[in-house]
């Protein structure tokens, strides 16, 4: 895991900044035997990433953060009501056969069941979906009720959450998505978003950025 990500060259700067720093740009470039020119590239790299950091006159310094810890600290940054996407939901008397165009329609892999007020009551996954079709029964007369996983075994999360927390709980249930709510008076839960895999990776590739 560690320094996952680096070029040979840069983890070749990174050992001599560890062992020698503080050290200069040119000393750096001599001990590997190229042009500072060379260097540039992948001095930016590990500034930018947060490894080393460059002092004037004085020269880079290794921060004491890898690769695996500094992704950590990525996502640390971030809670899920900064990074939730827009959920796909459909409503309780939706027919499986209406729930499958959605999921093509809306271009996601899990859907959410609401009623009227908002207030999630389902989650229904692509293979949720799939196996329904598999079987022999009307789609256009079976409603997503039937098939969907409901309350109180829907794994959410809160707004104010942590984004590694949203990770964390995906990887413990092997879900693909949470639903963001809030919890109303009486305990009831509005549907405000979802944290998904994918929004996860748009987070770490944020990264690179
Ligand atoms: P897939 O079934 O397409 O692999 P998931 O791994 O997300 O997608 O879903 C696995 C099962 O867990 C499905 O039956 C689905 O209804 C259910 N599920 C999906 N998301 C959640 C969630 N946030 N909380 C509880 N159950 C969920």
């Amino acid at each position: 895991m560690k320094d996952i990500g680096l070029t040979q060259r840069q983890k070749d700067i990174l050992e001599i900044v560890k062992s020698s720093g503080p050290i200069s740009g040119e000393e750096i470039a001599a001990r590997l035997n190229v042009s500072r020119a060379a260097l540039r590239p992948c001095l930016a790299v590990l500034t930018t990433s947060g490894m080393l950091e460059a002092r004037p006159r004085v020269g880079y310094y290794y921060t004491g953060k890898d690769a695996s810890n500094l992704v950590v600290e990525h996502l640390k940054q971030y809670q899920v009501g900064q990074i939730k996407a827009v959920p796909a939901v459909v409503r309780e008397h939706t027919a499986v056969y209406d729930a499958i165009v959605t999921l093509f329609v809306e271009d996601v892999g899990t859907l959410f069941v609401v009623d009227d007020e908002g207030c999630l009551q389902g989650v229904i996954s692509r293979k949720d979906l799939l196996k329904t079709a598999l079987g022999a029964a009307d789609l256009t007369k079976m409603p997503v009720t039937v098939i969907m996983t409901r309350l109180p075994h829907i794994i959410t999360i809160n707004q104010e959450d942590n984004v590694l927390e949203a990770a964390q709980k995906m990887i413990d249930n092997e879900v693909d998505a949470l639903p963001v709510v809030k919890e109303l008076p009486g305990g009831r839960l509005k549907l405000i978003g979802k944290v998904t895999k994918t929004t996860l990776v748009r987070v770490l590739a944020g990264l690179v950025r």
